[in-house]
């Protein structure tokens, strides 16, 4: 008999423990919060997600138990309903659990779903929020996802491939996302990604909108693939961009390119009290495009070799 069908144990049975349910950030681990950074030193029992990174599991207590849950697309190690089942059967054998996920739980993550399930097995829980993967992404590759001159809605949405019947379709509101003056931010949509462009074109959305991708995002290995909306699919394609990515479209994208100018000479002055942090060299990318490189993310202790490179490739450039 499945877990979630078996009647309740009262009389002798412990109460459930506590969940928790962390946000792990999108992958610099100086972008946990200070809670989530306590629970993690806390924890004694962790089931954690593709997405967390090692330096995040790095916080927890070399005594504490570890168990991968994690679904990479076309692998899943458990299904949801499995990690909710053992999720429910650890709190009610008095273990306090630590969920850790991507970003934040409540985005994109299925938290939804796992606290509907703790509170209708009466399993006390707590959400600790986590900065998602589109906030990361828009503060290292200079993208502000508002602007009062260009963009008053935001909307995120997933580019998840869903069936129907033999097709793999997207299922979103195409007329509602290709509206002007809003900031569109695609999570899990780099496979679907030609089609989303194409959608969006078809609505009324102009081809030369500014898009980009942005992969891996806050990680030392962020790229930025940037260019026009007509032109973006080619673009990640010619770079080899994989997941995980966000897509970003809106007049905001285009800012990116003021904002390296002004940070280039800011930073060959001065970066975070340090002289001469600014490094250009020349380099190429995967494609044996010649390109230059400089500095641009602030540095930090775990971030301090972080490099921009800015390369014209049509109507595209790549930032690393
Ligand atoms: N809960 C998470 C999202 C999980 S869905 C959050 O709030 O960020 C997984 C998707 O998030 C990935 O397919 C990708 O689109 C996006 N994502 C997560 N981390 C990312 C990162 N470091 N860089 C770019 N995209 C990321």
């Amino acid at each position: 008999m499945s877990l979630l069908n078996e009647p309740l144990q009262f009389g002798n049975a412990l109460p459930p423990a506590l969940v928790t349910l962390v946000g792990a950030g999108p992958g610099d681990p100086e972008l946990l919060t200070l809670k989530a950074a306590k629970a993690l030193r806390a924890a004694e029992l962790v089931l954690y997600d593709h997405l967390v990174g090692k330096e995040v599991l790095d916080l927890l207590p070399p005594s504490a138990d570890r168990i991968y849950v994690g679904k990479e697309s076309g692998h899943h190690t458990l299904t949801q309903d499995a990690i909710i089942e053992l999720m429910v059967r650890l709190a009610r054998s008095g273990r306090p659990v630590l969920r850790l996920k991507g970003g934040d739980p409540y985005i994109f993550g299925r938290g939804g779903e796992e606290t509907q399930a703790l509170a209708a097995h009466g399993i006390p829980f707590v959400v600790i929020p986590g900065i998602s993967a589109a906030q990361g992404a828009a503060a290292c590759a200079a993208i502000p996802l508002t602007h009062r001159d260009h963009a008053a809605t935001l909307v995120f949405a997933t580019g998840h491939l869903r069936s129907q019947g033999d097709a793999r379709v997207v299922d979103l509101d195409w007329p509602m996302l290709a509206r002007p003056r809003q900031t569109v931010v695609i999570y899990m949509g780099v496979g679907a990604l030609p089609v989303i462009c194409e959608q969006l074109i078809r609505h009324g959305m102009s081809p030369d909108t500014p898009a980009a991708v942005v992969e891996r995002a806050t990680r030392p290995q962020q790229r930025t693939i940037a260019g026009s909306l007509q032109a973006l699919p080619t673009l990640a394609l010619v770079h080899g961009v994989e997941s995980p990515a966000l897509i970003m479209i809106g007049a905001v994208v285009a800012l990116r390119d003021r904002d390296d100018d002004l940070r280039r000479q800011l930073s060959e002055t001065t970066v975070q009290g340090t002289p001469n942090r600014s490094v250009t060299m020349p380099m190429r990318d995967a494609k044996n495009v010649a390109v230059s490189g400089i500095v641009t993310c602030p540095p930090s202790a775990s971030s301090a070799n972080r490099r921009s490179a800015s390369a014209s490739l049509g109507a595209g450039s790549v930032t690393e």
